[in-house]
């Protein structure tokens, strides 16, 4: 036999070179897994020229390191057949373990495959030598250098499937796996070489022709590193890229989830929007098409926001709603929606097994909001009106649906707000009529429709009268006599009442002046102002022109704010007042109670009248805080220098309380109803004479 040896720098350099492929093949196969679809492929070949050349090479390094003392040399066809089976074995492992499942028949016959593939590589690739007579082989270390293939194959692919996702520790692990692999494939490859006897007297019939050692050795080792080199750095910066692009894509994906929030929710209250709460709509119409049910819309609209709103500013009532929102929705069903569909207005979408079960939920709803609310130091109350629909039943489209518990809100507010209303075809006739009135509104003026009746107003102590305020009134073609709350809101709302204020002033003031002229030149007359009239500029110029187209002392004419439109803007107020308080009008603070005054701005306002809100006096009898109220306004009105004026007197007693509690003058349908002016002389004549016939 001749005898062999080792170049052991070699041997080491060939170790190197297997860890490394080992190495690359893993971290390629971990890259596969994660790969997109299209690019799967790609990798799956790039990968398995990288890992074949690696295994490759490593196999043809250890060949260098071995020489026998005859000089030796490669076939270079045969070479490279070596080489392409090591790309074609590396080529299968590498689709095998990028399978998304990997079962233990897969498993087997991929180790066998692969250990056949590196065997052949390695006995195909000693055949290169071309010995003469050929080498001699010891068929046991043969079949050991086999198994190793097989088993090494086995546990490469088994780690190589286990460590293809990321995990933690994962780069350590590859470290680690890569080790064990390099190993098993060296040591595969050497036990090939023991296996391999060459006889004395052979000779390398390649030596010469074919491929030469030496420089050979560098040229693979440096073209293997660099090969494997690329393809470790292609991995790792493309997988760093994908990890880049898969926190974008996640920050992305947030920023959409944001821009949707945002889109579909009320940004103040954080609720749902009419858009959202409108696709939930068509959900739940489609739920009930399909498996039958109930749902019901109730349409909620806060009362009494706007006075808070005004009196306390945006900031208050912009917390207030925020409030209202947060507490309803903690009362709410999971299945429920709860959307705030403008500034004061909410919508619930609630599934009913019953449709009477709306009552309780409704009921729910308006006991929530009518408990105080607590928004900084202001403790504030409001409660809700609420228009219910049912579907099925109460229209067919979602548009209908919500412009019908808009009208049975409504409804709601017209039966004394604080409560809740069904909806019922009649009340669309509601909004149409609404309309019809508007058209016919514009053209009243013009028509004289419009009339003022007359309301007495008495001294208490005396009983003497001292003046009345003028009640607007419309004469409709078809409606017959309409009262104020009928139509000033529309007025309001279509600044035609700023014509028709200047009208209500001019006919006062006639109607004073023949009063005047008839002797009675102690008397006041009344005239009611809109917040709108209150804040347009021209207001003074009309009083002014109202008082002298009719000769009129400024002192005759009262005008009566609410408590409210005095207090919106109380800087403003403040300066109109000042100006109308130079001419000599008197001025009065109407409905007073039910806004929210500051005292402050209270003692600094011109006015010289203060009318208790009929709501208290209603009361008067049967609830003692109505009346701590009133002796409590009473003395506010005495030490601010202000006559106190109680409205809404309808029975003896009322009249005694207010007298006794000592109001100033007293107005009410027990003294006087409001009259057009002719009666409303005559009523008084009457009443006087009763009054000397009693005395
Ligand atoms: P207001 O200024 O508080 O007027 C008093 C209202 O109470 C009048 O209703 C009057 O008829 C009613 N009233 C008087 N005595 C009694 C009573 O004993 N019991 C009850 N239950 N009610 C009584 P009216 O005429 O329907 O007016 C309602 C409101 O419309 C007025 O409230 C006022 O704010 C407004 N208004 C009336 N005329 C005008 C006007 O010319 N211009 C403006 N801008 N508003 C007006
Ligand atoms: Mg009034
Ligand atoms: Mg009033």
């Amino acid at each position: 036999m001749l005898i062999g040896s080792y170049d052991f720098s070699l041997v080491l350099i060939s170790l190197c070179v297997a860890i490394l492929a080992s190495y690359t093949a893993l971290d390629l196969a971990g890259r596969i897994a994660t790969a997109k679809d299209a690019a799967v492929p790609l990798w799956i070949a790039g990968g398995a020229v990288a890992m074949g050349i690696g295994i490759w090479s490593m196999h043809f390094i250890g060949m260098l390191a071995f020489s026998l003392p005859i000089p030796l040399g490669y076939d270079l066809a045969i070479t490279l057949l070596s080489l392409a089976i090591a790309i074609l074995a590396s080529g299968f492992a590498l689709w095998l373990v990028s399978q998304p499942q990997m079962p233990l028949w897969h498993w087997l016959l991929g180790a066998l495959a692969m250990g056949a593939g590196i065997s052949s590589m390695h006995y195909i690739g000693m055949h290169a030598l071309l010995m003469q007579p050929g080498i001699d082989y010891d068929s046991l270390l043969v079949g050991l250098s086999l198994l190793i293939a097989v088993a090494a194959s086995a546990a490469a692919l088994w780690i190589a499937f286990r460590l293809r996702r990321h995990t933690p520790f994962v780069r350590v692990a590859r470290g680690g796996a890569a080790l064990i692999m390099g190993l098993a494939i060296v040591g595969m490859h050497y036990t090939g070489m023991a296996a391999a006897n060459f006889p004395v007297g052979s000779f390398c019939a390649a030596a010469g022709k074919g491929l030469d050692g030496g420089w050979l050795a560098s040229l693979i080792v440096i073209v293997t590193l660099a090969v494997l080199a690329i393809a470790l750095l292609t991995s790792v910066l493309d997988a760093r890229m994908e990890a880049r692009t898969t926190a974008l894509s996640s920050s992305l994906a947030e920023a959409n989830r944001e821009l949707t929030q945002l889109a579909l929710h009320d940004n103040l209250t954080k609720l749902p929007n009419r858009l959202l709460l409108e696709d939930r709509i068509e959900q739940s119409m489609l739920k009930v098409t399909r498996n039958g049910g109930h749902f019901a819309l109730m349409f909620m609209d806060l009362d009494g926001f706007k006075p808070i709103n005004d009196a306390f500013g945006h900031h208050v009532g912009d917390l207030l709603l925020r409030e209202v929102g947060q507490r309803l929705r903690e009362n709410l069903r999971a299945q429920d929606t709860l959307a705030r569909v403008g500034g004061d207005e909410f919508v619930l979408l609630a599934e009913l097994s019953e449709p009477n079960d709306a009552v309780n939920v409704a009921g729910q709803m308006v006991t929530l909001v009518s408990q105080p609310f607590q928004v900084g130091e202001h403790q504030l109350r409001v409660s809700t009106s609420v228009g219910i629909v049912l579907y099925p039943g109460d229209g067919d489209d979602r548009q209908t649906l919500l412009m019908n518990a808009d009208a049975a809100m409504y409804h709601a507010k017209g039966a004394g707000k604080n409560g809740y209303s069904f909806f019922e075809t009649s009340m669309n006739t509601n909004a149409r009529n609404q309309l019809q009135l508007l058209h016919d509104l514009r053209s009243a003026l013009e028509r004289e429709e419009f009339c003022l009746h007359y309301q007495p107003k008495f001294d208490a102590a005396n009983g003497q009268p001292i003046g009345a305020e003028a009640l607007l009134r419309w004469q409709h073609p078809e409606r017959g006599l309409l009262a104020p709350d009928d139509f000033i809101g529309l007025a309001e709302r279509t600044g035609l009442i700023i014509a028709i204020g200047d009208w209500v002033l001019q006919q006062a003031c006639g109607q004073m002046r023949q009063w005047y002229v008839q002797g009675y030149r102690e008397w006041r007359v009344a005239v009611n102002l809109s917040a709108l009239q209150f804040c347009h500029a021209g207001l003074v110029e009309s009083v002014a022109q109202a008082l002298a187209l009719n000769q009129l002392p400024a002192n005759c004419l009262t005008l009566e704010i609410t408590e409210t439109t005095a207090m919106s803007d109380a800087d403003a107020s403040m300066h109109v007042l000042k100006q109308l308080a130079e001419m000599g009008v008197d001025l009065s603070i109407d409905d007073f109670g039910t806004g929210y005054s500051s005292l402050l701005y209270l003692k600094r306002l011109p006015a010289n009248e203060l009318k208790i809100d009929r709501g208290f006096v209603r009361d008067l009898e049967h609830d003692s805080d109505d009346a701590a109220i009133i002796s409590a306004i009473v003395a506010l009105g005495q030490a601010l220098n202000l006559r106190i004026v109680a409205e809404g007197v309808e029975t003896l007693r009322q009249q005694d309380f207010l007298t006794a509690l000592g109001c100033n003058s007293l107005q009410g349908f027990l003294l006087g109803h409001p009259l057009p002016a002719e009666q409303f002389m005559q009523a008084i004549t009457e009443a006087q004479v009763a009054a000397t016939i009693k005395d």
